[in-house]
């Protein structure tokens, strides 16, 4: 796993699972020819066969008082309808107590948005029930965002997502529903990024004048970084989700905020760097691999 620090506040990135190929459903674009030049995107997140790499981690923050986790993946047991994804039975929970947080002492949880691969460890079968995996936690989810989804037909990706993964902490109580530019605290706010889902949020680290953002899956893959019109077919407004995209650039290209993608494969985190009339992610070296 690895870890930065911003100002006082540390960032830990929890991997559930990283693969290699499988993912052009979620990019069509990118395709082995298209990939292959963008020499950037080698060794960590394109093979030399041409193929993306991918990470599924949640990323949990910790400030002087406060543990929070962001992001909490597909979890284990859980019916889905992609087979690599459907009944995990994967040791996350073991390595997050290795990085260092019990599931007890995390305070609050953060869902950038509500699709099956960053709530499915909101909850766990315990003797056949779904309960919250941090009871004292308080998890907030974009109230756009819930309200979207409490009132659509799932996809066929995200069906029984609400069911196995937010009711049950609804009903623990345990649900705060935010809007979209939420301060959690000081140093640590909700920015919209909409697209990917309607009330899509990314997550801003402020600390000692050093900053991070945690950009969900506002980019799927540093390879829409270079080309920003690349939008996800699991995107809800592909415009949209572009337009978030060369928003991001323009406020953060070639500044000093880290950028940690929720689905970027290690060492997951760098800054918008300008080459040319486009950007890359210039990565930052990382933690040895615990
Ligand atoms: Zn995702």
């Amino acid at each position: 796993m690895n870890s930065w620090q911003i100002g006082n506040i540390k960032i830990t990135r929890v991997v559930e699972m990283q693969v290699a190929g499988g993912t052009r459903f979620i990019l069509p674009q990118a395709t082995p020819e298209t990939i292959l030049p963008m020499r950037w995107l080698q060794p960590h997140f394109a093979n030399d066969k041409g193929q993306l790499i991918m990470s599924i981690h949640a990323l949990v923050i910790e400030t002087p008082d406060r543990k929070m986790i962001v992001d909490t993946c597909i979890g284990n047991d859980k019916k889905r309808s992609i087979a690599n994804w459907s009944n995990l039975q994967l040791p996350f929970l073991e390595d997050l107590q290795k990085a260092g947080y019990d599931r007890f002492d995390i305070d609050t949880v953060m869902c950038t948005h509500l699709h099956v691969d960053h709530v499915g460890w909101n909850t766990m079968l315990v003797d056949g029930e779904w309960i919250p995996t941090f009871p004292n936690a308080e998890y907030l989810m974009g109230k756009k965002e819930y309200e979207y989804w409490h009132n659509t037909e799932p996809d066929q990706l995200n069906d029984g997502l609400l069911e196995d993964s937010v009711k049950p902490v609804f009903d623990a109580g345990l649900v705060k529903l935010v809007p979209m530019d939420f301060e959690v605290c000081e140093g640590i706010y909700l920015e919209a990024t909409p697209g990917h889902t309607p009330g899509h949020v990314s997550i801003h680290i402020e600390s000692q004048d050093q900053h991070a953002l945690i950009t969900g899956d506002s980019i799927h893959h540093p390879c829409q970084i270079e080309k920003v019109q690349w939008s996800s077919s699991a995107d809800y407004d592909q415009v949209a989700s572009k337009q978030t995209r060369e928003s991001l650039l323009a406020k953060y290209g070639d500044s000093n905020v880290l950028i940690i993608g929720t689905h970027f494969a290690t060492p997951t985190a760098g800054y918008l760097r300008k080459e040319g009339s486009t950007y890359v992610l210039d990565v930052v070296s990382t933690d040895p691999v615990i």
